[in-house]
């Protein structure tokens, strides 16, 4: 029997508005689109937290016997300013500066993408599809929408007919917007548009003649809309209806209320069955983001390297960090949390390492299998790390206590504690054992320098001093300091 038969998992679902119970539409296998990223320039911690909110997601699904198919694309063309609708297209901005192709600009950043999330320890997802793979399969929705009615073409672009749609079905349903009041508020703007009405949205644009990034279509040589990118790609690998569709909640309106759009527009069907939406991480309280600067790097959080920090962290410790919060909570950014978060990580792996020197009785004073229970049961009520992570302080406390002997563990408790304090930590939270993996390095960095004491030595008895010579001076040269004593040579790493 696979896990998920023994446990119920409840979803927040963002379209209703309330926990669910969460049946796959295929008994056993899950499809579970998330928006990925804009592909113009690094990844802030921001973007990191909604990304490895789905790391953890993925995993628990998985760790619970799921198959799960999970799509997160690039977004690499038609995510222009301004919620995706007009201005500038930030990779052309980009490339122009840089003086690079905007493929260049794209490759760029989608490198550093994959490199930050795989030394989150982040699982890649199943297809990680383009947005400028998919320009055929975008046409074709834009055809049928036209063809269902609900879009109309002007000057060589296409425009989604946000007031025919609202007729037959429900604009504004997943951010619970009304389209009479958008109507009121943006009245004034519609005179200089192309649009019949401005909550109206681009399927396809018409490229200005300094628009590089584009292609043939029957309207012009143009680019898609950005939402429509989503609806191509995760029907066309999850099919019209699929179960899970995620992204940052900032993306609800308008991206994700386009797509439903879209989605039921061209397919008559609604497309997702749950949505799920991330909360923001914060820095001095307001809204991590690239556009305003007010954001954090990973790699300044793992150098160190910025105001606010006093010291390097590493990744699993920012990411015990996120996941002390619930993933639907806003987080604020600060070095005090992260200190806190440090020094918890290492008292739970600590406890953990203590589990192999316990000696067993033959009565346990804590019921473990129960235990066990409650951090599924955490992690059932829509994925609250926060109290799994209480769950395993709990245990943690459990172990230290059998160690100095105030409690009692039987054998077989011992190894399902250590099991289930394995699965969750390493498996479902992805986290790694960032102490004892720097301890390993530091030996073998320390092992190979004595090596190379040795055979200054040898060099010195042999009176090779041009050999010796060489040692020293190079190792200096990459910042290890040899110092002679009485006591024979020592070693320090500058
Ligand atoms: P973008 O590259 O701007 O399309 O964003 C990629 C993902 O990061 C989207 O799902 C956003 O909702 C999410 N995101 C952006 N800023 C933040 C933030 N401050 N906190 C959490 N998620 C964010
Ligand atoms: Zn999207």
């Amino acid at each position: 029997m696979k896990l998920f038969e023994q446990q119920e998992l409840t979803v927040y679902n963002s379209l209703s508005k309330t926990k669910e119970k969460f049946t796959p539409i295929h008994k056993g296998a899950i499809g579970m689109y998330v928006c990925g990223p804009t592909v113009y320039s690094n990844v802030h911690m921001g973007n990191c937290r909604t990304f490895l909110s789905f790391d953890l997601i993925f995993r628990y699904l998985k760790h619970l016997g799921y198959k799960v198919r999970y799509v997160r694309n690039i977004t690499d063309a038609g995510h222009l300013e301004n919620d995706g609708e007009s201005g500038d297209d930030p990779i052309l901005k980009k490339a122009r500066i840089e003086k690079l192709e905007p493929m260049e600009v794209v490759q760029k950043y989608t490198v550093d993408f994959h490199k930050i999330m795989a030394k989150f320890n982040a699982l890649p997802p199943s297809i990680e599809p383009t947005a400028t793979g998919h320009i055929i399969e975008q046409i074709q929705i834009v055809e049928k929408i036209i063809a269902e009615g609900y879009a109309y073409e002007k000057n060589g672009s296409v425009y989604f007919d946000v007031v025919k749609f609202n007729e037959a079905h429900t604009y504004g349903k997943l951010s619970g917007r009304q389209l009479e009041d958008m109507i009121t508020n943006t009245r004034e703007l519609a005179a200089q548009s192309e649009k019949k009405n401005p909550q109206d949205f681009a399927l396809w644009k018409k490229a200005e003649p300094q628009h590089i990034m584009r292609w043939p279509s029957p309207w012009s040589d143009g680019f898609p809309g950005w939402h429509l990118e989503c609806t191509a790609m995760s029907t066309k690998y999850l099919g019209n209806n699929f179960d899970i569709h995620g992204g940052g909640m900032d993306l609800k309106f308008p991206h994700h209320e386009c797509e439903i759009a879209q989605a039921e527009a061209s397919t008559k069907q609604s497309p997702v069955n749950y949505w799920l939406h991330t909360n923001m991480l914060t820095l001095n309280g307001k809204k991590m983001a690239k556009s305003t600067g007010n954001n954090i790097l990973p790699n300044e959080l793992f150098s160190g390297e910025n105001d606010v920090l006093s010291k390097a962290f590493s990744p699993t410790v920012a990411k015990f960090f996120m996941y002390q919060a619930h993933y639907r909570s806003i987080l604020d950014f600060s070095n005090e949390a992260l200190l806190a978060s440090e020094k918890g990580f290492n008292r739970l792996m600590e406890a953990y390492y203590n589990i192999s020197s316990l000696s067993a009785s033959d009565k346990s004073s804590f019921n473990v299998t129960q235990w066990k229970q409650s951090c599924y049961d955490a992690m059932n009520d829509d994925f609250n790390s926060p109290v799994l992570i209480a769950q395993l302080f709990e245990g943690a406390k459990f172990i230290n206590s059998v160690k100095d002997g105030s409690e009692t563990i039987t054998e077989a408790d011992i190894q399902l504690l250590e099991a289930t304090m394995r699965s969750f930590i390493f498996d479902v939270l992805g986290l790694v054992d960032t102490a004892s993996e720097n301890t390993n390095d530091g030996n073998k960095l320390s092992e190979t320098v004595e090596l190379l004491i040795a055979l200054r030595n040898q060099a010195r008895t042999n009176k090779d001093f041009a050999t010796s010579d060489r040692i020293r001076d190079e190792l200096l040269e990459i910042g290890i300091q040899l110092k002679d004593g009485k006591d024979g040579t020592s070693f320090s790493i500058n």
